[in-house]
């Protein structure tokens, strides 16, 4: 039987020639040495290196004789060079050489040698061009370098506030976290103060966004430079600031530093020929042990920052004692609006509203809603509305309110007493609500009994469909109008088109500042005029002294209301209070 070059032998076994003919077709070059260093075996891959001496690559030549080779012959520029110490190192390599070595040649391709040494003494060695492997890797990890270049640019856009370059919301939300974490271990305090722009939104609308935009810069400068110690400095969006102090200061201490920076940042810019004036309201809260977690400790400081803004502005508040007391109820008041138990425990007080001309007659009164809260006790509007209204719970409010109103006149009626006409409030959104019309509808109520108070802001911040529809519902049904609070915005003028009221109530700030102020005394003067013009009549609100009701009544206001005729009062006290008047029902 004939072999063939490839065929295994009858015996079964590859012998090595049989293999390097195999190998003779691989393009890598392939040798094998004997354990006295003679080859064994080569293909001709690893011949041709020897070109053009290929012929004395052959079983029986030393590995040592081939490095001379390359010495004497010139087949290799380093070999050349350094003549023995090359034929020296290269034994070196192959008895003890690692079994794989990569390199780069003389033509820049990159290299790698197996060298497998048997336990018999032989050595197989194997070369690959590995160029094109490297290549991918090499790009491989360039496209990864920039990929992840590219991610840090993200990452660092992401957290940095463009217009002013400091740390934005995100960056501040994960720094004060670990501040928090590092303050539990070195028994620091962490204090949270927010800062606030006054008059930022008027800057943005008188001398346009360039200038809000370098007002925000120079007081991110300014920040930066007063509060350089402190390990955060952010915008947390529009003209909020964060500063983050760790340390040992008592809240005392920290309230004097930063009240006192607070002179320096707020100093007027300018801005081209301008001078850009502005406040600064600001809000601080240390770490305690209520205060869990830096979002909790955020949300304190924004309370402080809220109060200071809503009572004067310009000025630091810390979230003190105080508003820790208020932040409790509002939790226990929250609570309580969404289990239900409010709506049992509102009750209904009146207040008369006399004529000015007679304050014996009374021909109407104001509901004004209580909560009978079983721990805080009777509370004013102005203490829980508040959270009714951040749980959107205001437009149910109203109706319980209209329906005790209802209940209540229809008791009044049928027991044969006689009361004035009754003003119920209508809240923002109550008014909003398209549903409105249907509901009110649905109840039956008597027009001549019942009228509406709409504040007037209302019409300035939501002049849209449903307001007007519900305003035009309101009218056809026969309801007299009041505009409440009238003055006290900047939509006063405009509310007496969109609403059309039969009267409006002038605010109290005005009211009660008749005697003392001039101002305040032309203000009412115009109004009444205005009013009258229009075909409407003014009552005035927060009466409390017998001058104050003269000087109104000359003014023109046809009807007064305050604590000089009766301060609201329970149902009870308010039939009484009737005993001793008379009712009237004018139109
Ligand atoms: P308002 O409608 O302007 O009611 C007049 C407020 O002035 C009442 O406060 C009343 O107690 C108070 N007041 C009356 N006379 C005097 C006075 O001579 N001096 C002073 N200093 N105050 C006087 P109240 O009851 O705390 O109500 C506050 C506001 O809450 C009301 O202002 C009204 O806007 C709102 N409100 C009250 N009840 C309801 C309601 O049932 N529904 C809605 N939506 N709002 C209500
Ligand atoms: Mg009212
Ligand atoms: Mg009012």
């Amino acid at each position: 039987m004939t072999r063939n070059a490839y065929d295994i032998g009858d015996d079964g076994v590859v012998s090595i020639n049989d293999l390097s003919r195999f190998l003779d077709a691989l393009p890598a070059p392939f040798v094998v040495y004997g354990p006295d260093e003679r080859i064994v075996a080569s293909n001709n891959a690893y011949k041709r290196e020897y070109h053009p001496y290929e012929d004395q690559v052959k079983t029986g030549v030393t590995h040592t004789e081939l490095q001379w080779l390359k010495v004497n012959k010139g087949l290799v520029g380093e070999a050349v060079a350094r003549g023995a110490a090359f034929v020296q190192d290269e034994q070196q390599r192959h008895r003890y050489g690692p079994e794989v070595e990569e390199w780069q040649d003389e033509h820049g391709k990159f290299i790698r040698l197996l060298r497998v040494r048997l336990s018999d003494g032989h050595v197989i060695g194997m070369r690959f061009d590995i160029t094109d492997l490297r290549q991918a890797q090499i790009e491989l990890e360039e496209r990864n370098g920039s990929l992840k270049q590219a991610q840090r640019e993200l990452e660092t856009v992401a957290m940095i506030d463009e217009l002013t370059g400091l740390a934005n919301r995100r960056a501040a939300t994960s720094v004060l976290d670990q501040l928090a974490d590092r303050c539990r271990i070195t028994g620091e305090k962490l204090t949270l103060i927010l800062f606030d722009l006054d008059q930022f939104k008027q800057i943005n609308d008188s001398f346009g966004h360039a200038a809000g935009d370098t007002l925000l810069q120079t007081f991110a400068e300014r920040m930066t430079k007063a509060f350089h110690d402190c390990p955060l400095i952010a915008r947390m969006g529009g003209d909020e600031f964060l500063v983050a102090r760790t340390g040992h200061e008592g809240e005392a201490v920290l309230t004097v530093t930063f009240e006192n920076a607070l002179g320096d940042i707020a100093q007027p810019i300018t801005f081209g020929d301008v001078l850009l004036d502005f406040g600064v309201s600001a809000g601080m809260a240390t770490e305690d042990a209520e205060s869990k977690g830096t979002s909790l400790l955020l949300a304190m400081a924004d309370r402080a920052l809220y109060t200071a803004k809503r009572v004067r502005g310009n000025a630091l508040r810390p979230f003190d004692k105080v508003l820790k007391k208020k932040a409790r109820t509002e939790a226990q008041l929250r609570q309580d609006v969404l289990s239900g138990a409010m709506e049992q425990q509102l009750v209904l007080h009146f207040q008369p509203i006399v004529e000015a001309a007679d304050i014996k007659r009374v021909p109407a009164a104001e509901a004004l809603v209580r909560w009978n809260h079983p721990r805080f006790g009777l509370l004013s509007p102005l203490a829980f509305f508040p959270v009714v209204e951040e749980l959107k719970a205001m437009e149910r409010l109203d109706e319980l309110v209209l329906d005790a109103v209802l209940a209540q006149t229809r008791e009044w009626s049928e027991q044969g007493i006689q009361f004035p006409k009754i003003s119920v409030n209508v809240s923002p959104q109550r008014l909003l609500d398209a549903s409105l019309p249907s509901r009110l509808a649905a109840r039956d109520i008597p027009a001549d009994k019942i009228c509406f108070e709409i504040l007037e802001t209302v019409s300035a911040d939501n002049a849209n469909d449903v307001l007007q529809w519900n305003l035009d519902y309101l009218h056809s049904a026969g309801f007299e109008l009041q505009i409440d609070d009238y003055g006290s915005s900047h939509s006063s003028i405009s509310s007496l088109t969109t609403i059309r009221p039969k009267r409006i109530k002038i605010d109290r700030r005005f009211c009660g500042q008749v005697v003392a102020s001039e101002e305040a005394t032309e203000i009412v003067r115009l109004t009444v005029a205005l009013a009258n013009a229009l075909g409407m009549t003014v009552i005035a609100e927060g009466v409390e002294d017998p001058e104050t009701a003269e000087h109104l009544a000359s003014l023109g206001c046809d009807r007064l209301q305050g604590y000089l005729f009766g301060k609201p009062c329970a149902a009870d006290d308010f039939v009484t209070l009737l005993k001793h008047a008379t009712i009237t029902d004018v139109a």
